[in-house]
């Protein structure tokens, strides 16, 4: 487990997210009271716990856990997470937050949207009691010594997603809002996961992005990048090229995903982050595919 400091006021615990270095992360933001953005998986949380530890902050000091999303690897680890931090509130957007309380159909859908190979590799969701759970949408969160977090919503990847604006370092917690940026495994690229992508609104994302002029961005995977302008720009272009790539298959008949996902990224079978590459594209020209026969079904 590696930490390290963003800011004055923002540290990062890295949870080992598919048991790898460089893949995920819990932000950990620091006013009078301590707010973590992301939870990580179910099986991540050891790590993120003892992360806090290093760190020397108090399990009660803890009073708000941040998730940007629904998908396991942003909101996983929350029930874990609320159960070993007595004191915080768990946030997520209102249209989702069900799915914490009881998570028996939200992982039904995952294991089907990861395939079986990658699936042991997110953990299971513990519920969570409902009156620990808070709307993130409308999100002000004053942490005291200047720390404010508020909410953007950031849809595309998910119906759901948010993304939380730290006003003392203008930094944005970007959560899978544009794309994954994993230097460490020199993989970047757009995560498009069925079943609920959104090109139309990714898209709109993208762009809003960019007129917000952030001189920061806070990936979850990974790390933080002050290059906002090209991790933007690279992330559209990436997702351009993979509609170009899923509307040619789709005009040729029946698209083979995992050829598609390889031309798209191509990645090593033996690397160790294979299977983070090989899971996440494929559920991506997955997510676009659907996206777009839903999309023709619905214009005739
Ligand atoms: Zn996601």
């Amino acid at each position: 487990m590696e930490i390290f400091a963003v800011d004055s006021h923002i540290w990062a615990i890295d949870h080992e997210l598919l048991g790898l270095p460089g893949v995920g992360v819990t932000y950990v933001v620091t006013g009078e009271e301590i707010a973590l953005i992301e939870t990580g998986t179910a099986l991540t949380v050891p790590q993120t716990l003892a992360g806090l530890d290093a760190l020397g902050i108090d399990r009660a000091a803890v009073r708000h856990i941040l998730c940007t999303h629904i998908h396991m690897d942003h909101a996983g680890g929350s029930g874990h997470l609320a159960a070993a931090l007595p004191n915080a509130f768990v946030y997520i957007n209102s249209s989702v937050a069900e799915h914490l309380v009881n998570p028996t159909k939200l992982m039904a859908s995952v294991r089907r949207a990861v395939g079986e190979e990658a699936w042991p590799l997110h953990g299971e969701l513990l519920p969570i009691p409902a009156e620990r759970i808070r709307p993130a949408e409308q999100l002000y969160l004053d942490l005291g010594r200047d720390v404010v977090l508020t909410a953007i919503a950031t849809p595309g990847h998910s119906p759901d997603h948010l993304s939380y604006l730290d006003h003392k370092s203008g930094g944005l917690f970007i959560g899978d809002a544009a794309g994954l940026a994993m230097d460490r495994w020199g993989l970047a690229f757009p995560v498009t996961p069925v079943p609920t992508y959104d090109l139309e609104a990714h898209r709109a994302t993208i762009a809003r992005l960019r007129a917000l002029d952030l001189p920061r961005i806070y990936l979850t995977h990974y790390g933080p990048h002050d290059d906002v302008t090209y991790q933007l720009d690279r992330a559209a272009e990436r997702l351009e090229e993979l509609v170009e790539l899923v509307n040619r298959a789709l005009a040729d008949g029946d698209p083979d995903i995992a050829a598609l996902a390889a031309r798209w990224v191509p990645y090593p079978e033996d690397g160790p982050a294979g299977v983070v590459a090989r899971s996440w594209t494929q559920m991506s020209v997955a997510g676009l595919i659907r996206y777009e026969l839903k999309r023709r079904q619905a214009t005739g």
